[in-house]
């Protein structure tokens, strides 16, 4: 966890002054987690760019009630709430790279493996194909110590701890933009600051120090992405009397917070009543 933290902050360019030095630390990092840095990188960047924008954030855009579709009212149902924490737990950071499953709608088929995706841009494209090519060579390393010290010590020794990993990261992730109280907002009222204020950090009791404190400092990660992780605390204690009631948290125990948000956080809905907010909206369930 702590090398997928430092491989995400070289991404940010937070890790060191110089950014050859972060690309090249984060490339190899992430790489040989299997992750694609560069491709990550660039999606994560416009997901701070843009974040809790319904029509322009990267990933965990929630659905709009209109647009649910004849298999909502199953996956609204407690076991259908069980499948999608299932799956969001297991394959949900596959799903996301592979085949942009909860980013942002694109004309085309996107994921962050084709350096024509419609994610990236023309002067992109080159580090996507990098990251491909990077891909390509820890898969064959993997390969070879699977030869030299059998499969089964590679998916104990390697896998297994990815996939725990990749686990903690999606629902940490999906956590910190999913809360009743966090409002989404369209093109016509979105703007940067509204957006990244629009998360919450979490309590994750004992694990926050195991997770290297990503889980409690999100909110000041949104606002200043360059402060590495071993800063946020001090940034957060910071922050919080300057926002005030802008600043977002639940403490939350972490397994309850999963089935409410998973209940509660189903679509998202325009802002109702006498004075509603034009370009605002809430999460909701009642369909
Ligand atoms: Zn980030």
């Amino acid at each position: 966890m702590g090398l997928w933290v430092i491989g995400h902050e070289c991404g940010h360019q937070a890790f060191s002054d110089y950014p050859r030095l972060n690309d090249t630390i984060g490339f190899f990092l992430h790489t040989g987690m299997l992750a694609p840095y560069f491709s990550w990188k660039y999606s994560h960047r416009r997901h701070h760019s843009n974040t809790a924008s319904l029509d322009n954030d990267e990933s965990f855009v929630p659905k709009r009630k209109s647009s649910l579709n004849s298999s909502a009212r199953i996956l609204n149902t407690p076991p259908g709430r069980l499948f999608r924490l299932m799956i969001l737990c297991t394959l949900g950071w596959l799903l996301y790279i592979c085949f942009n499953v909860s980013g942002r709608k694109y004309e085309k088929f996107a994921n962050h493996f084709d350096p024509k995706s419609p994610i990236y841009g023309d002067r992109e494209r080159f580090q996507i194909l990098l990251t491909d090519i990077g891909l390509l060579v820890t898969r064959y390393g993997l390969y070879k110590v699977a030869l030299a010290q059998g499969f089964t010590w590679l998916v104990l020794i390697y896998f297994c701890p990815l996939v725990i990993i990749y686990g903690f990261l999606v629902v940490i992730t999906w956590l910190h933009h999913t809360h009743r109280s966090l409002p989404h907002y369209d093109s016509s009222e979105w703007d940067w600051l509204r957006g990244a204020l629009s998360t919450i950090d979490r309590d994750y009791g004992i694990l926050n120090m195991v997770l290297h404190h990503i889980t409690n400092t999100h909110v000041a990660h949104h606002l200043v992405f360059t402060i590495p992780h071993y800063h946020a605390m001090e940034a957060t204690k910071a922050i919080k009397p300057i926002l005030g009631e802008y600043y977002q948290f639940d403490d939350t125990p972490i397994i309850k917070a999963m089935w409410r948000e998973a209940t509660e956080c189903f679509f998202v809905e325009a802002d109702k009543g006498e004075d509603s907010l034009k370009g605002v909206y809430w999460f909701n369930n009642k369909i």
